[in-house]
Order: structure tokens, then C-alpha cells, then sequence
């Protein structure tokens, strides 16, 4: 996809988020990719409920960026390295919504959260039933994301991951074949995630 298309089909997703307060206080970073080797990504910093042309850079898959006065955010390299685990990888989409902060930190000694018996699961690619098992991986965060890359790294070659993960007391990524699906991806997530914390919140009422 060229630049300017790319980055017009990702500003629109982007407002979607911004508005359902997914990624408050600059949180959060957006991508979608180009080409085989390289990506679109948000700067950091900015502001995504307010964002410009310029809060766009392009950078290769090992993080390198080829522009400008701004400057990639950490979580960049997490980005690059979903790319490189799959050429079918097309958006990845990153909140830090309250439910994902709530719910991994809660779960202090899980390592996933699964759903089961929600509709919304069939959102997620390859689920087509509400009875199917939906697993999403947390990973522990760390301020070193070259650690927090090696962990995705090292999770990817063992478990299920087609479409997100939880990054404990941060939030969601989610990612998909392109920018809408990568949107749908998040969006079902998000909406499980808030279910199970919402259920929670019942069960304290009693
Ligand atoms: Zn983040």
C-alpha cells in the first residue's frame, strides 16, 4: 500500500480508538505495514486523539526510522518484530485501555485469560463458535523492550497467537491482515476484556 492511502485508512481507525478512551495521556501506538520490509508508525508522545500528517514515520523492520524531527516510540520494536514473525501480519493496534490494565494486573500468577461463551469471540479470526476456548497470552511488561521483545519472541514459537496479547498492567495489542481487521480484532477484545471485568464487578456486589 503506498503512504498516503496507508496513513489515511490508519488516522481514521486511530480517531475510532481515541474516542472510546482506549489511549488516554498520548498512550497507545498504531501501525500498518508498507511493504515486506517496512511500516507506518505513530510517534511518540503524540497525542492521538488530535493527530497530524507529521506524527507518522516510516521505519524498516529492525526499528530504523528513516525521517524526520520526531521520534518512534519504545513499543516500536514490538511492532517490527510482529511483522517479522509474518509477512500476513498487516496492522498491529495498540491501547492501554482500563479492562486490559485492570484485568492482567489482577491475574498476577496467570500467563493468559481465557473466554468462553461470549458471541463477540467470533470478532477474533478462526473462531466460529461462542463455545470455542478464546486464549489471550499476557506478557509480563518491562521497561527493557528489547527484553519485552524477546519475550514475545519466545512466547510466539510456543503458543497460540493470531490475533492480540496483554502486556500485564499496560494494556492490549492486537493486530490482522490489514488495518480493518486488525480494528475489528481490537475491538473484540476490548469488548471481552470489559465483559470479564464488568462480571467481576457484579460478583463484588453480591
Ligand atoms: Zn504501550
Amino acid at each position: 500500500m503506498n503512504y498516503q492511502s496507508t496513513a489515511t485508512q490508519l488516522k481514521e481507525v486511530i480517531d475510532a480508538i481515541a474516542s472510546r478512551g482506549w489511549c488516554s495521556a498520548t498512550g497507545g501506538n498504531f501501525s500498518a505495514r508498507l511493504d515486506l520490509n517496512s511500516c507506518l508508525i505513530t510517534a511518540s508522545g503524540v497525542d492521538k486523539s488530535r493527530l497530524e500528517a507529521e506524527d507518522f514515520l516510516v521505519c524498516d523492520l529492525n526499528g530504523k526510522v528513516n525521517s524526520t524531527s520526531k521520534k518512534p516510540s519504545a513499543e516500536t520494536m514490538l511492532h517490527t518484530s510482529l511483522y517479522g514473525f509474518s509477512a500476513d501480519i498487516g496492522a498491529v493496534l495498540h491501547t492501554h485501555s482500563v479492562p486490559a490494565t485492570v484485568l492482567s494486573t489482577h491475574f498476577l500468577n496467570r500467563d493468559c485469560l481465557i473466554f468462553c461463551g461470549y458471541e463477540m469471540q467470533k470478532a477474533l479470526q478462526g473462531i466460529t463458535s461462542h463455545e470455542d476456548a478464546v486464549t489471550l497470552p499476557i506478557l509480563d511488561n518491562d521497561r527493557n523492550i528489547l527484553y519485552l521483545a524477546e519475550q514475545l519472541k519466545q512466547r510466539w514459537q510456543k503458543d497460540i497467537f493470531s490475533y492480540g496479547f496483554l502486556v500485564r498492567g499496560h494494556g492490549v495489542y492486537a493486530w490482522g491482515k490489514d488495518i480493518q481487521e486488525a480494528k475489528r480484532h481490537l475491538e473484540g477484545i476490548e469488548f471481552l476484556l470489559a465483559c470479564e471485568l464488568n462480571k467481576m464487578l457484579l460478583e463484588v456486589g453480591k
